[in-house]
């Protein structure tokens, strides 16, 4: 028997009726031993996701002027939980956990405490709808002191309890610290938890259950019914959710990765559809487009020095590159002319420093000028298939230029795999659908 690890998102588990789908899905295949669940998440548009509503919850429960809020709150999110119990007919009084967690709230808990609880408690009626045996993920996922996730010792310990339960729930998105508080992933972390326990599980494949039948050519909020992704490598999905392809989180390549053990992404609505395999390599399936797929983000910033000579001043790059270090921001891509050099950051992680980060430019390079550009999108395009084909990067660049828009940077990953565009946030949406249309039908 082969051993599937089952993950499904916030909107696969919005209300009574998907909980119901979701348990014959999984009742459907005996090998889906292993289920990790997410908070309940949209029923409709705009709707509250429960994560959400419980960071909200935090928001308010540190201010006693917003006690009354705080109260009604709460109560919305106790009754979607309770609506659920009830809608499913089951039998289950979770009053004592809500009192438990209310006070907790309110008293001394971590924010990551009061976020993870939707997962928990997702997770404790999936397993009483079901049938399936409780872990609660503080128990198996570790962190370590300094906040980054242990894999080493959350293997050992997730291993040993998994081969102690046939079938299992463990809640998504959170663990434990060494010092016993809980902390969450970034959000979206459930996808993480699923990747972890199918390593650990030594599962044959991760399925994972969300509202689109697939990965897609491009995000479907921009292209209306983009192509669905057959397969896709793990490093080209890597860099399509790390531009803003959020279907999957970025990190949860990285433990299924170590296993090889291939992702699939189904959707909870459409069980008949294929989806989307993610694979080691590409040889192992066989690939007949160019591009794989398109995706962006907006918010960057672009800080310039000008400097005569630059290029012979050697380690230049270096010192300024320094700057940011020192700062604490990371930086996305760097391009450079002779006397020009160019530092790509996300403008939310460096605007309340922005000042800072341009005297100590001034002070480290004494450069002739510094400026900053807010505003840039970025687009990455992205396809093993662009190795070999040969003017794809000219085919790129006509597409978006016949769509008057102008390219402000390009950055091409020496791994051949990607093309990055920095274009105006305006032009954003104008882009990717030029670039969508002029390979989709390859
Ligand atoms: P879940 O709640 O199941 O974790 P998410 O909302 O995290 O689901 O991810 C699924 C969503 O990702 C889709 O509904 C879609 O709006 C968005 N998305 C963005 N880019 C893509 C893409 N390239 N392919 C498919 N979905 C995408
Ligand atoms: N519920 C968490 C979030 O909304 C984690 C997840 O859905 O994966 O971010
Ligand atoms: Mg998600």
């Amino acid at each position: 028997m082969s051993i599937k690890v089952v993950k499904f998102g916030g909107s696969s588990l919005a209300d009574a009726d998907k909980f119901r789908r979701v348990a014959e899905i999984i009742a459907a295949d005996p090998d889906r031993r292993y289920v990790v669940p997410s908070a309940p998440g949209k029923r409709f548009s705009d709707d509250i996701k429960i994560t959400d509503m419980l960071y909200q919850c935090y928001n308010l429960a540190r201010d006693t002027s917003t006690k009354e809020e705080f109260e009604t709150c709460y109560s919305n999110i106790c009754a979607r939980f309770q609506g659920i119990i009830a809608d499913l007919g089951l039998d289950f009084d979770i009053s004592g956990e809500l009192t438990y967690i209310k006070n907790a709230i309110l008293g001394r808990a971590g924010r990551d405490f009061a976020a993870s609880r939707g997962e928990y408690l997702s997770g404790l009626i999936l397993a009483k709808f079901i049938g399936f045996d409780f872990i609660d993920a503080e128990n198996v996922i570790l962190f370590k002191d300094n906040g980054t996730f242990d894999a080493d010792k959350t293997h050992e310990v997730l291993t040993a309890e998994l081969a102690r339960h046939e079938r299992a729930i463990i809640p998504g998105f959170y663990g434990l610290m060494p010092n016993g508080t809980v902390k969450t992933f970034s959000r979206g972390g459930s996808d993480i938890t699923g990747s972890i326990v199918a390593r650990a599980a030594g599962a044959d494949l991760y399925e994972n259950w969300t509202d689109v039948s697939g990965f897609m050519m491009a995000d479907p909020r921009i292209i209306k019914d983009p192509r669905a992704i057959e397969t896709v490598t793990y490093r080209e999905l890597r860099e399509l959710s790390y531009m803003g392809a959020t279907v999957l989180h970025e990190d949860a390549i990285f433990p299924v990765r170590i296993a090889g053990i291939p992702i699939n992404i189904r959707n909870t609505m459409r069980p008949g559809d294929a989806g989307t395999m993610i694979v080691a390599s590409a040889s192992d399936y066989d690939n007949k487009h160019i591009i794989t797929g398109i995706a962006g983000r907006r918010g960057f910033s672009v800080f310039t020095v000008e400097d005569d000579l630059m290029n012979s001043q050697i380690g230049y790059g270096r010192r300024m590159l320094e700057v940011f270090e020192e700062n604490g921001i990371a930086f996305e891509h760097m391009p450079t002319g002779i006397d020009t050099m160019s530092v790509i950051v996300a403008t939310a992680d460096i605007d309340p420093i922005r000042e800072k980060i341009i005297a100590s430019l001034n002070r480290t390079l004494k450069p002739d000028s510094v400026t900053v550009d807010d505003g840039l999108a970025l687009i990455a395009v992205v396809g093993r298939g662009m190795v070999k084909a040969k003017g794809t990067a000219a085919r790129v660049f006509s597409a978006v230029s016949n769509a008057e828009v102008n390219i402000k940077m390009i950055d091409q990953g020496s791994s051949e795999l990607n093309i990055i565009l920095g274009v105006e946030e305006r032009d954003f949406e104008v882009c990717v659908k030029a670039i969508y249309d002029e390979f989709v039908n390859d």
